[in-house]
This record gives structure tokens, C-alpha cells and sequence, in this order.
């Protein structure tokens, strides 16, 4: 066994909080039995669960909620800034929302829709060159889980095209040769839609430059006159400068600041825990909500 008190985690005082999980709801490899499970093996106190576009794991993690964890439920919201052309594509995730909020609900709802048009059409593009993967095979391994670029990214694995998730994302592949965009939500309607529901909009890796386009701190403070709470600053896709930058311009704008893993299971590197949130920006998200409750022990 590896310390659990080792590494970025540290930060935190002792509650070791993690609030940007993807489990088999989405493009994670955990089912959400095994995340909330694995999360507390970890020693973290805290987990969120944020499948991309979906509450679909939230009913499956808090029956297997361990005790001694708490559960935020929320979801990563794809989202677009259509204020530059091209528009470019940002993740927000939100915390503690209602979800039976009607016009959140319809988002989701269509920006599923959307992922799947656009696999198939990923999918398409890929026969059309002579490599040889199954749309129908690929919507059977998500599992009625929102489907993504990772389960391409698996397909080509088994087609022995490519060794890892990793490099089925590199230009040649999914990163831009094989990319299509999606109909995502435009970011400032989903900042509202997750406030409307109770929730706590927070911006996912907003300066993860190695993804691709990145917006710039205009729109953010922008976004946050408009609703925006917090900002992730420590994970993995952000330099220790990104982070320091990220964490100035919270500062500056009075957001909170999280850290998280964004764990996906077998398809990232990344482990639970890598990075966590302190308690008092984790304690301003639960006082700002008023969708569901955080799930945790009886007192
Ligand atoms: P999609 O939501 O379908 O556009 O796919 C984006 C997802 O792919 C992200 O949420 C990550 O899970 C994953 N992803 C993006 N870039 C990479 C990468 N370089 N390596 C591994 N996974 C990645
Ligand atoms: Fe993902
Ligand atoms: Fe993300
Ligand atoms: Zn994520």
C-alpha cells in the first residue's frame, strides 16, 4: 500500500475531498458501485461523482455509498462559448443540482442525443478509411452510458490500431484527423440552468491548453458575474504555472477553487485522489446549493 497522505492530496487539513469522478454512466471504466467503494479504500472522504451529461450513476453510487463517505452528486456539462469563431468547447461541472430540473434535464437529454449522432458519424469517418469498427459494437461497450471519444478510443485498442486511450487521441486519431464537434450547451445558458436547479456551476480545467482551444480570462469573468462559483485549478492537464494562474484569478474574482482527479478508470492514468479540494472551498459549494443534499453518515 502506497501513504494516503502522499502527494498533491496532502492539501486539505486531513478530509481528503475529490469532486470530478467518471464512472461507467459515462466515459469512466468504474461502475459506480466500484467508484464510491474504491474512493473510500483510497481514504478519501469526500467523492463526487460527474459523469459527463448524465445523472444516470447518481441512484447506483448512493446505494453503495461506504460509510465514512460522502457523496456530491453532480455531472460535467459539455458546453460551448459561442462569443469566438470557431466556438470553443468547455466543461462545467455542476454540483448538488435538482435533477428534475425540467430545462437542465432537456439539455442533458439532447446533448446525448447529439454525442451519439456524432459517434456514429466518428464512426463513419473511420469505415469510410478502411479501419475496421463497429458503431453498434462501441454503443454496446458504453453500456447506455453517455457515449464518448474514449469508447472509439477502446474500439481502436481492440482493432490493435493503437496501444492506449492516449494515443488514440493524438492528431492522427480522434485529437483532430477523426474529431467532430458536438451540439453542446452554451456556456453561459448552463450556468444559469445548474443555478436555476439549486446547483453550483464550477468550471472544469479551464486552462487545460493540451486539450485543445482554450477560452480566455475574459469570458470567465464574464461567466462569473453571470453565475460561475469556482474554478478547478489543480489536475492533472494544467502546468503548475496553469494552476498558480488559475488560482490568482479566483482569487481575483472571489470564486472558490477546487482540485480533483478526473478519474476515468482504466482509460486515464490518473489515479483517485491525485488532486483534492480543500474543505472550505468543498463547504462553500454545499452553502451555495439548494437542489439535493450532499449523502452522508446520521450524525
Ligand atoms: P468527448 O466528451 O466525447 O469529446 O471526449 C472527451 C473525453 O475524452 C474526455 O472527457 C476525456 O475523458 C477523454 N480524453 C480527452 N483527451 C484525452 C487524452 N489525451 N487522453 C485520454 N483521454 C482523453
Ligand atoms: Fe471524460
Ligand atoms: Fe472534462
Ligand atoms: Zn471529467
Amino acid at each position: 500500500m502506497t501513504s494516503r497522505q502522499s502527494g498533491p492530496a496532502a492539501r486539505g487539513g486531513g478530509i481528503r475531498i475529490d469532486l470530478h469522478t467518471h464512472s461507467t454512466a459515462s466515459d469512466g471504466t468504474y461502475s459506480p458501485e466500484q467508484l464510491v467503494r474504491s474512493a473510500r479504500e483510497t481514504g478519501l472522504d469526500v467523492l463526487a461523482i460527474t459523469d459527463h451529461d448524465t445523472t444516470g450513476g447518481w441512484e447506483r453510487a448512493a446505494a453503495a455509498r461506504p460509510p465514512g463517505l460522502t457523496l456530491v452528486r453532480g455531472a460535467e456539462l459539455s458546453c460551448r462559448w459561442y462569443g469566438t469563431e470557431p466556438s470553443i468547447p468547455l466543461h462545467l461541472l455542476g454540483y448538488l443540482f435538482d435533477p428534475s430540473s425540467p430545462e437542465l434535464v432537456a439539455e442533458l437529454t439532447r446533448v446525448r442525443a447529439a454525442r451519439e449522432v456524432r459517434g456514429e458519424r466518428i464512426v463513419e469517418l473511420l469505415r469510410a478509411d478502411g479501419v475496421d469498427v463497429d458503431w453498434a459494437e462501441i454503443r454496446t461497450a458504453a453500456a447506455g452510458g453517455t457515449v464518448g471519444r474514449p469508447h472509439i478510443a477502446q474500439a481502436l485498442i481492440r482493432a490493435g490500431l493503437v496501444a492506449t486511450t492516449a494515443e488514440a487521441f493524438t492528431p492522427r486519431w480522434l485529437g483532430e484527423r477523426y474529431r467532430l464537434s458536438k451540439d453542446d450547451i452554451d456556456v453561459f445558458r448552463a450556468v444559469r440552468l445548474v443555478r436555476q436547479a439549486g446547483g453550483v456551476p464550477v468550471m472544469a480545467h479551464p486552462r487545460a491548453s493540451r486539450r485543445g482551444r482554450i477560452v480566455p480570462d475574459s469570458l470567465i469573468v464574464e461567466l462569473a458575474a453571470a453565475g460561475l462559483a469556482g474554478l478547478e485549478a489543480d489536475h492533472e492537464d494544467h502546468s503548475p504555472a496553469e494552476r498558480e494562474h488559475v488560482r490568482t484569478l479566483a482569487g481575483e474574482l472571489g470564486l472558490l477553487v477546487t482540485g480533483s482527479s478526473d478519474f476515468h478508470g482504466a482509460h486515464k492514468t490518473v489515479r483517485l485522489g491525485a488532486y483534492t479540494t480543500g474543505v472550505e472551498a468543498y463547504q462553500r459549494i454545499v452553502a451555495a446549493s439548494s437542489g439535493v443534499g450532499v449523502l452522508t453518515d446520521p450524525a
